[in-house]
């Protein structure tokens, strides 16, 4: 069957979710034609269920086994459920393959305009010089090949249109921002803070988070009705569907190609230049192509990955811009499998089935190995913790009657944090294609090779013991902590398998996410993070992005891509 052809554009993006929407906003607003090819459908407000009770489904929310049979893998992280399971990936019709011994959840694969941020935790935080410029304090890795005054315009940026609510703390190694005003504490977590800062030195904040509390826009403050993971109708917290992507589409220079599932980039070998994409519409399974003069992925690290394995030619045999031979390798995701929670009956409200629920709780900056303090002798690097405060209906009561009702009534106040650590980039995590397995457009998947090394371990274990001495110096009752090993691994912070770098041997992509083998060839997505701090990834993927966009438009002006 011959391919069927789109025009031509000045660039193409490829996949509309955190990077993708700003690529697209940037260069569109500039006046580039850019087609926008995204796997999954248009998002809309339509299918927003922020509001809705889960009475008025079908199955009540209950339905886990029945989505369990077409999304074994999403399900296993609670945004996947009756509310929402069809704007994920169907893993039997996209799989991926693990070592027999290295099992991997790669969970969060949308296949809806916006990506990741449809469902996203919204936790927004800056990378310190320090993050960037780790190898040289440690001794491990490489360094980013740009610092933090490179990028902090571009987070100043990014910060403003996205909205972030937050507070400033003056900390070196957690920059503060544009922050909007924040949305307070609750008491447990005020109580929280103030003793653990006296009798710890450690900073605990309120969340900083992707939620709007003054409009901007045209989108409205948040009203607190707690869900944004089913989709948010005034358009408060941050999803690129409703943002950057419509904020594109409305500009006239953006075409959004919806259900086109990216296979390859297409060369054209004699000029060493990326001419276009090949893509298979998933409605129709049949090939497409559209051509442009630059190609930027923003398809999700391990996706956009895939693609440049799957566009290998006879010059670049080992994948596409692979000439250093590290694409596929260095992934890391972060760590969270350690933390605790405790108990203050001080606080023994009332619980309510309809009281505001704040979006966002309460975030523990990191304490281990900060610039300008000795090395903390167990393991490298560190990690923060995200939190939060409940007051509950004591839903695991014993008995029945009268007397379980009664002890149901009895509210558990309580406040829980979970670690989220930095992991080393490892050669020997890697992906790869899988020579025996095919999706169900036909196109080769992904085999992934992840698993916890030494430091990775001992991190998790400080996570998990640090968590009980933050909660008993704040006078928690009941502190439970546990500090398990990330086996299967599990992701949604992936990085770093097309790696940045100034050393075109050692690296994939330049400081400007340009590939170093194909001119006009860019990968925007966390893949060339050449390392991934504890911080949660999102708003530097943003700010890196819009960085090298204006670095892409720079160089076609000149004729030099
Ligand atoms: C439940 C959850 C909670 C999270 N919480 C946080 C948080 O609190 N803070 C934070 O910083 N980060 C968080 N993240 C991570 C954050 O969502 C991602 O870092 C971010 O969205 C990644 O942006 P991206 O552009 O790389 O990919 P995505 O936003 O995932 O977008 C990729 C898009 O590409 C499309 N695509 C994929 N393959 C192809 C293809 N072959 N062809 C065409 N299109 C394709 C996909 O359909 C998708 O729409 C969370 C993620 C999840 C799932
Ligand atoms: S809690 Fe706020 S941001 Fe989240 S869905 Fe409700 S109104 Fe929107």
């Amino acid at each position: 069957m011959p391919q069927q052809k789109n025009h031509s554009f000045d660039v193409i993006v490829v996949g509309s979710g955190a990077s993708g929407g700003w690529a697209c906003k940037r260069l569109a607003e500039a006046g580039l034609k850019v087609a926008l090819l995204e796997a999954g459908r248009p998002q809309s407000d339509e299918n927003f269920t922020e509001h809705k009770p889960e009475f008025e489904l079908k199955y009540r929310n209950k339905a886990h086994e029945l989505i369990r049979k077409t999304r074994p893998i999403q399900v296993k992280f609670g945004v996947c459920n009756e509310y929402t399971y069809d704007w994920f990936v169907n893993d039997l019709d996209e799989p991926y393959t693990t070592p027999a011994d290295k099992p991997f959840n790669w969970m969060g694969r949308l296949r809806m305009t916006g990506g990741r941020t449809n469902v996203w935790g919204r936790v927004s935080l800056r990378y310190s010089d320090g993050d960037f410029k780790s190898a040289s304090l440690d001794g491990y890795g490489e360094n980013w090949p740009l610092g933090y005054k490179d990028i902090e315009p571009y987070y100043d940026l990014v910060e403003k249109y996205v909205g972030i609510t937050g507070s400033a703390e003056g900390l070196e190694h957690l920059p503060d921002g544009q922050f909007q005003p924040t949305v307070p504490l609750t008491c447990q977590e005020t109580l929280f803070r103030n003793r653990v800062k006296e009798k710890l030195g450690r900073t605990v904040m309120p969340t900083r988070s992707a939620n709007l509390t003054k409009p901007i826009n045209g989108r409205g403050p948040c009203h607190y009705c707690g869900p944004c993971e089913r989709g948010c109708m005034t358009h408060s917290y941050f999803n690129s569907a409703f943002t950057t992507v419509a904020d594109a589409l409305a500009s006239g220079n953006c075409t959004l190609i919806s259900n086109a599932m990216a296979y390859k980039v297409l060369m054209d070998p004699d000029r060493n230049r990326a001419r276009g994409i090949l893509y298979i519409d998933r409605i129709t399974k049949q090939p497409r192509e559209v051509s442009a003069r630059a190609v930027i992925l923003c398809a999700q690290s391990q996706e956009s990955v895939r693609i440049l394995l799957n566009s290998a030619t006879p010059q670049y045999a080992n994948g596409l811009a692979n000439s250093s031979g590290v694409l596929g390798h260095y992934l890391t995701a972060h760590v969270r499998s350690g933390g605790g929670s405790g108990e203050f009956p001080a606080f023994g409200s009332k619980p309510s089935l309809g009281a505001p629920i704040k979006p966002l709780g309460i975030y523990i900056a990191r304490f281990r190995n900060l610039p300008n303090t000795p090395p903390y002798k167990k393991f490298l690097r560190g990690f923060g913790y995200e939190g939060e405060s409940s007051t509950e209906f004591n839903w695991g009561a014993p008995g029945f009657g009268a007397a379980y009702k009664k002890s149901l009534l009895e509210p558990r106040s309580a406040i829980d944090i979970t670690g989220f650590g930095e992991v080393l980039p490892r050669w020997d995590n890697f992906v790869e294609l899988d020579s025996t397995v095919k999706d169900v457009y036909g196109i080769p998947v992904l085999k992934i090779h992840m698993s916890d090394g030494e430091n990775e371990r001992a991190m998790i274990q400080d996570m998990g013991d640090s968590a009980g001495e933050m909660l008993e110096a704040a006078g928690a009752k009941n502190i439970r902590t546990y500090a398990h090993p990330s086996a299967p691994r599990w992701a949604l912070h992936e990085a770093g398998i097309a790696r940045m770098g100034a050393d075109p041997k050692k690296s994939v992509l330049n400081q400007y996410q340009q590939s170093h083998d194909v001119k006009n060839l860019f990968v925007m997505d966390a893949s060339g993070f050449t390392s991934n701090p504890c911080q949660n990834p999102t708003l530097t993927i943003m700010a890196l992005c819009v960085r090298s966009c204006d670095y892409l438009m720079s160089e076609l002006k000149r004729n030099a891509i």
